[in-house]
Parts: C-alpha cells; sequence; structure tokens
C-alpha cells in the first residue's frame, strides 16, 4: 500500500480529470460506495472459489458487534449492492454508472501489483445488447487515445450463459482429469470446484494445458452467438481490432457472454490494464430483480504507469508556482496581509502569504524563491495608509504603492499587462505563474 505523495498525486489528479470527461462524454454518472462491505457480498457476488475470495481478501470481524466485513477487492459488487438497495434502475431506467477508488487484496506486491490500488470502474445496469458491450469496449479505445497510450491491444471472448458453460464443464472436466499429473495443487482442488478457473491460471505451466483444453467458443448456443457476433460487427465498424483468446475466463465468476481483457506489453506480467464484460445473473444473485448488466474496471497505476513511459504526459509536475506573495511586517500591517490575499483570490489569483514572520529581508528571499510574479510589500507605514506596496519579481521594475482599493486592478495589470485587461476580464493565475510572466 503506496503513499502517493506531491509531484506524483498531481499526475493522477490531471488524470482523473480526463477520466471525468471522457465518462460525461458516454453519459455515465458518479457514484460513490463505501470501502467496507459485508464480507458475504463479495464471495456471493465475486463467487467462493476465486482467487479473490480464496486469498486475497481483507476480511475481519467488527469488534463491536461481531459482524464480517471485508475492505472492497472490487467495486462491482458494491455498486450493484447500491443500486438495488435504492432502486436505482427500477425508478430512473437503465443506468451508467461509475466510481473510482482504492480497492484492496492481499497479493504478492510487485510491480503493477499493489494491496491497495485503485480502479476506475464503469457499469452499465438494465442494458441487454450487444450494442452496450460493444460502447464500453469503444469507449476504452477512446481513452487510449486520449492519453496518447499505443500499443494497448484488445482481447475478447464470450462465457455464453450458465448452461452452456455446464456443458462445456463436463469436456472440460474430462480433458482436465487425462491431464492430472501435470496440474498443479491450485489446478487439482479447482478441478471439480471452479474447473473454469484453471484456464486463466498464472501459473506458466498451466498454459499449455489450457491451451489445448476444450473452448467455450464451441459449446455455445445460437444467442449468444449472435450476441458475440453482434458485438464483433460493431467494433469492426468503429475500427477496433481484437484477437479471440479462448482462455480469456476472468478471474470472477459473476460474468457471462461478452468478456474483455485490454492488454499492454510494456508493463510485463502485469500487462491487463482494463478488464470487463457482461454479468446478467449478478443482480438477481445479489437480491435483485433479474436485470442484465456490463462493465468493466481499469486498473488505475499499471495505466498510470504506461502514460509515464509513453513520453505522453505534458503536465509537467513541480513545486506549484504562486502568482503572487505577500510579504509583511506588525500587526497592522498582517490584518491588511490577509485581506489583501484574499482580494486577490476574489480573482482567481493563486497567493502565498508569509506564514511565521521573519525580517523583511528573509521573507522578500522567500518570495523571490517561491517563483512568484509579484511581492506584495505591507509595512506598518502602509497599514497605516491602507496602502499595498507593489514589487515585480521576474521583470526588475521597481515597487510602487496603490489603495487596497486600486489593488486587484494593479496586479492584474501588472501580471496580464494593461492592454490585455482592457480585452478580457482577469482569469486568474493558473499555477503556472512563470509562464504568465512572458505574457
Ligand atoms: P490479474 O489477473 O492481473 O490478477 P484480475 O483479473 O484479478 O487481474 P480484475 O479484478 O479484473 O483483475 O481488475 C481489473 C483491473 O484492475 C486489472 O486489469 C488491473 O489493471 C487492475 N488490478 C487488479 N488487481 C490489481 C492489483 N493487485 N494491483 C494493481 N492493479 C490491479
Ligand atoms: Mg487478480
Amino acid at each position: 500500500m503506496s503513499d502517493i505523495l506531491p509531484g506524483e498525486a498531481e499526475i493522477w489528479e490531471n488524470f482523473e480529470d480526463i477520466v471525468r470527461d471522457w465518462l460525461k462524454g458516454y453519459g455515465y454518472r458518479p457514484i460513490r460506495m463505501p470501502i467496507v462491505e459485508p464480507e458475504p457480498l463479495f464471495y456471493r457476488a465475486i463467487g467462493e472459489v476465486t482467487d479473490i475470495v480464496e486469498k486475497e481478501m481483507y476480511a475481519f470481524e467488527d469488534a463491536l458487534n461481531g459482524e464480517r466485513l471485508a475492505l472492497r477487492p472490487e467495486g462491482t459488487a458494491g455498486c450493484v449492492r447500491a443500486a438495488i438497495q435504492h432502486n436505482l434502475v427500477a425508478s430512473g431506467g437503465p443506468q451508467r454508472l461509475y466510481y473510482q477508488g482504492p480497492m484492496f487484496r492481499h497479493e504478492r506486491p510487485q510491480k503493477g501489483r499493489y494491496r491497495q490500488f485503485h480502479q476506475v470502474g464503469v457499469e452499465a445496469l438494465g442494458f441487454t445488447g450487444p450494442d452496450i458491450d460493444a460502447e464500453l469496449i469503444i469507449m476504452g479505445a477512446r481513452l487510449w487515445g486520449q492519453l496518447g497510450l499505443t500499443g494497448i491491444k484488445l482481447e475478447l471472448n464470450s462465457l455464453g450463459s450458465a448452461e452452456e458453460r455446464a456443458n462445456h464443464r463436463v469436456a472440460l472436466v474430462a480433458y482436465l482429469e487425462s491431464k492430472w499429473d501435470k496440474l498443479d495443487a491450485d489446478a487439482k482442488r479447482r478441478l471439480h470446484s471452479n474447473p473454469l478457473r484453471i484456464l486463466d491460471s498464472k501459473n506458466p505451466d498451466m498454459r499449455e494445458i489450457a491451451e489445448a483444453a476444450p473452448k467455450l467458443a464451441d459449446y455455445l448456443g445460437g444467442d449468444s452467438r449472435a450476441h458475440f457476433d453482434a458485438v464483433q460487427v460493431l467494433l469492426i465498424e468503429a475500427g477496433i481490432t481484437f484477437q479471440i483468446n479462448h482462455r480469456l475466463v476472468r478471474g470472477l465468476d459473476y460474468y457471462n457472454r461478452t468478456v474483455f481483457e485490454w492488454v499492454s506489453d510494456q508493463l510485463g506480467a502485469q500487462g491487463t490494464v482494463c478488464a470487463g464484460g457482461r454479468y446478467d445473473g449478478l443482480v438477481e444473485q445479489l437480491g435483485g430483480k433479474p436485470m442484465p448488466a456490463a462493465g468493466f474496471a481499469m486498473g488505475v497505476e499499471r495505466l498510470l504507469a504506461l502514460w509515464q513511459e509513453s513520453g505522453e504526459l505534458e503536465y509537467v509536475v513541480e513545486q506549484p508556482t504562486p502568482d503572487v506573495y505577500v510579504v509583511h511586517q506588525g500587526d497592522g500591517a498582517q490584518r491588511l496581509a490577509f485581506r489583501a490575499a484574499e482580494a486577490l483570490r476574489d480573482i482567481g489569483f493563486n497567493v502565498l502569504l508569509h506564514c511565521g514572520g521573519g525580517s523583511f529581508k528573509s521573507q522578500m528571499k522567500k518570495a523571490d524563491t517561491s517563483g512568484a510574479l509579484l511581492a506584495l510589500v505591507i509595512g506598518e507605514d502602509e497599514a497605516a495608509a491602507d496602502e499595498i506596496g507593489i514589487k515585480p519579481l521576474r521583470s526588475g521594475g521597481g515597487q510602487h504603492r496603490v489603495s487596497f482599493q486600486a489593488l486587484p486592478e494593479a496586479v492584474a495589470g501588472a501580471i496580464y499587462g494593461t492592454e490585455m485587461l482592457q480585452d478580457n476580464e482577469p482569469q486568474g493565475g493558473n499555477g503556472q505563474g512563470a509562464e504568465n510572466g512572458s505574457v
């Protein structure tokens, strides 16, 4: 579990801004669920025989009432619980929802795999057709484009219906039994409880066995096949290339029909940056009225790693530069300094008010190293006259005094130039003060 420090946290915020705009473009609305849920929600939703529920959940007993709780390992279960509990779909029709935030899984930490990590999750509740499946995928492609990420490949599969999976399962178990000696311990344990999971084993030795296993695709009925075909046609029309991966079954039990993963080859073993699919049975399984649904979750850490390596990250994060630094000495001066700083923030400037006292000289040094364009200088003289000294820090001009009333216009004029002020209302600082200096 990592701290995200200043410098990096700005990159996160920048990413989140882009993501919010992108989601708005597809009509998604935000939802925020608790980080802690009753533990049974997750084994009912995700499945008992899955990596997450068997070995990755941070579950504990509430010391006050003995209830079993868990830190959420993913967001779909909580999102669906919330939608059922608050009757979202019944009252508002189909819902396009998204959330973002920390998820928790007790995994072996390595590059791209953490115990607290972050997901952006997107859930479309109440949609039956292949159109929403395709849209969920197309929107992913748009985001990679907006971030300037290349080399993220789409893998696609269909898990069919529960009944089709049951038929496939018979063949799969027979096949795996014939390979018993070569199965690892996990696979042996899951052979009868959840054989499908063996197909997405992380163990490379299992891969060859999985590769040659009976394919779900051969067990799809007409409806599932038509649905899958329709998704593919929409993707092809949108110019999205993909690869059918018969081993793609996803690590959670709730999926059916379309499943997909976006995979980068630049992240080593932890290459999946986004994964999802259809989960038509989940709402009913969690106690709601039967309702089709589909969604995906993307791993923020992995996407940020790609974004930073891609060189597309234009936003260079340095110590933020204030527009104005306020230097002051004496009680009356301090009162005026507070008023002056607030007056400038009223019109959008970023202001660092010197705190902690010290001589004018040492304060001016701080003003200078802050990168601010202007210093306001307020001593007892100025305070007595309700006036403020303005000293340009970058252009070498001299200090002059203005009345408190005239301060906003004088500062805006000094920063933007008087002519620009007549054309435009002051826009305020944007944290890029040094650049404003060249305007
Ligand atoms: P994996 O096969 O890598 O364990 P998963 O199937 O468990 O992935 P999902 O539950 O589908 O992953 O989560 C969606 C996305 O969240 C993943 O594709 C990945 O980008 C990210 N993710 C999952 N677990 C972690 C983790 N422990 N640390 C960082 N990111 C993660
Ligand atoms: Mg996992």
